[in-house]
């Protein structure tokens, strides 16, 4: 996919998913409100219910009283004219049933509406001797009905809920003699709303709130009220003058708003009516919480966005991690094949060029060893025919004694060809056996040889061996050429010593580990840088003609090679002596048994 058509689909995703976290969080808030306005709302009607009996069940415990009452000869008596009833015995009895019933006034009014007795008299606040001919109930009682009212007290000042019933003249059932109220006081049921924390309302026909949990909603209307109403109000003083101003204002979504916008309170309104007195019943749901419970939803749902957007982020940074790490081992891995098979290229390149390298070696070590043995073959064989020429003519002069002198340097050039084809021999005998030998033996052996020419050139000699408990020193390889390496070193450090004055030899034999370690030092003019580097090269000498062919060294490292050794030369330095100093390591066989007795034989 092309980088632009993929940012293409990367803002088309982007913006999908930003239109689905919208319309989650949109139908997350709708969701929770109508979910929470339901559930309010059956709250409400459940408490609306649960008011409604409890106020309906407290206004008819005291219907039935006033009836009752009135059809007592004592109440009757009291308004028929006759004077025989004291007030004072009516009074008595009124504030009796009051008490008992609890009901907060009864009293007792004749036809034009005054009272004679109340039950109570004996307070401050006494309804008798006041009118109350304007109230509806006294009206209705008049016309020989119940009568059922709530108005504002206007002897007291409390509101109440006043019931009436007509008083009929005792020898009259059907004259009205005046009416007796009972007052109640709703206080209570108030009271209980309050504490409950609930916002309730009691309106009247007229919209008029006459009970309510929050005494500020209280006398307040709902709604409009037109003159005619108002007027009624006002002839009944039914609230004394309270200017009944608006609660609140309805909005559109129908909910009420009660105090001033945006800073006013807004309710969900159910109302419930009830009975015939055209009361409603009110229960207030304030929507602030609802909408708060809808927010916290949708930021609950908003968290869960983040999170889960967060987590695909983090999901996606690390499988862009993850490619990239592989992208970089596969780099890595080709590179590192790239670099492989460079390296097998390059390593067969150069094991070419080394076996070119050997194959050329060898033809210049074969050049250099037939140019070596054609000169040293030739030298004596001139001088044997030059000799062997002379020899003859001297014979025929009859010159015997010459001729035998001449046969005598014939002779001797003989002997220097046969060492010479001798050390080829044994330079040509390749791969000999390799068992264990006592190299302090063949030392021995050697020193013996050799102790004529030591004792001759007058060298001390200084041994430097392992005690006895390390003896034998098991080397591996075989006599012969053990022998002729050790003969080698020491007919060097010999020849080297000619000249000196107090001529020195050390010969040391030490253990180092696994390993036999040789060391051949002597007190001689020590060796030249530049003969070092030609030291083990065949045919190479500083020696004088006739007293070296150059072939002891390199003879001597082809056998350390041969037994898996090493073999150094170096100079000892002048402030221990100078001189040159060998040193030759052969693999040891510690605790080997000899297969066989040494050899005791004696090298030439
Ligand atoms: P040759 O003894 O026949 O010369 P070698 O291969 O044994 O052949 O020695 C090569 C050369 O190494 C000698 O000619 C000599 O110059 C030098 N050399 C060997 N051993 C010693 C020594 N101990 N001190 C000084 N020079 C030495």
């Amino acid at each position: 996919m092309r980088e632009g058509q993929r940012r293409r689909v990367q803002r088309g995703l982007l913006g999908g998913l930003t239109l689905l976290i919208v319309a989650s969080l949109w139908w997350v808030w709708h969701w929770q409100l109508t979910r929470e306005t339901r559930d309010a709302i059956d709250h409400a009607e459940s408490r609306l219910a649960l008011y409604s009996s409890s106020l309906e069940g407290a206004l008819q415990r005291f219907t039935y009283l006033p009836d009752l009452l009135a059809r007592q000869p004592l109440v009757r008596n009291a308004l028929s004219g006759d004077d025989t009833t004291p007030a004072s015995r009516v009074n008595a009895h009124l504030a009796r049933v009051a008490e008992r019933s609890g009901a907060e006034a009864i009293y007792l009014m004749n036809d034009r509406g005054v009272t004679l007795a109340a039950s109570n008299h004996d307070s401050p606040q006494s309804f008798v001797g006041h009118r109350y001919h304007y109230r509806p109930y006294f009206i209705e009682a008049m016309r020989g009905k119940q009568g059922e009212f709530f108005a504002v007290g206007s002897t007291t000042g409390r509101p109440g809920y006043f019931v009436s019933a007509p008083v009929y003249a005792s020898g009259d059932a059907q004259r009205i003699i005046g009416a007796l109220a009972v007052k109640i006081s709703l206080e209570s049921l108030q009271e209980d709303w309050r504490r409950a924390d609930e916002k309730v309302l009691l309106s009247d026909a007229n919209g008029v709130v006459i009970l309510s949990s929050r005494p500020a909603w209280r006398f307040r209307r709902l709604g409009a009220l037109d003159a005619a109403a108002l007027e009624t109000i006002r002839a009944q003083r039914q609230f004394v003058g309270n200017p009944l101003a608006p609660l609140g204002h309805r909005l559109a979504d129908g909910s009420l708003l009660i105090g001033a916008a945006g800073v006013g309170e807004r309710f969900f309104t159910q109302a419930s009516p009830l009975g015939e007195l055209g009361w409603t019943m009110h229960y207030l749901v304030p929507v602030r919480p609802l909408y708060a419970s809808a927010r916290n939803a949708v930021l609950a749902s908003a968290a869960v966005w983040l999170a889960l957007v967060l987590l695909g982020l983090w999901l996606r940074e690390r499988q862009q991690r993850l490619r990239l790490r592989l992208r970089e081992a596969s780099i890595m891995r080709e590179a590192n094949e790239r670099l492989e098979i460079r390296v097998a290229e390059r390593t067969r390149e150069l094991e070419s060029a080394q076996a070119e390298l050997v194959q050329a070696g060898k033809l210049a070590a074969l050049g250099t060893m037939a140019a070596g043995i054609a000169h040293e073959l030739n030298q004596p064989l001139a001088g044997i025919r030059t000799y062997a020429a002379s020899g003859a003519r001297l014979i025929e002069r009859g010159r015997q004694s010459a001729a035998a002198d001449n046969f005598q340097r014939i002779q001797t050039l003989s002997d220097r060809l046969a060492t010479l084809i001798r050390q080829l021999k044994l330079f040509a005998r390749k791969g000999g056996a390799r068992e264990p030998v006592d190299l302090l033996a063949r030392l021995d052996f050697v020193l013996e040889l050799l102790g004529e020419r030591l004792s001759r050139q007058d060298v001390a000699l200084h041994l430097d061996l392992p005690d006895e408990a390390s003896r034998p020193v098991w080397v591996a390889g075989d006599d012969i050429r053990l022998e002729q390496l050790l003969t080698n070193l020491l007919r060097n450090a010999l020849d080297a010593l000619r000249e000196v004055d107090s001529p020195c030899l050390e010969i040391g034999v030490a253990l180092e580990g696994e390993r036999v370690v040789l060391t051949v030092t002597d007190n001689g003019p020590g060796i030249e840088a530049q003969t070092l580097k030609h030291l083990f090269d065949p045919f190479f000498t500083t020696k004088r003609v006739g007293d070296g062919l150059g072939l002891g060294l390199f003879i001597s490292y082809g056998i350390v090679q041969d037994l898996d050794g090493r073999i150094r030369a170096d100079n000892r330095p002048a402030s221990q002596g100078g001189g040159a100093h060998f040193r030759v390591e052969l693999p040891g066989l510690q605790g080997a048994t000899p297969a066989r007795p040494a050899r005791k034989e004696t090298l030439t």
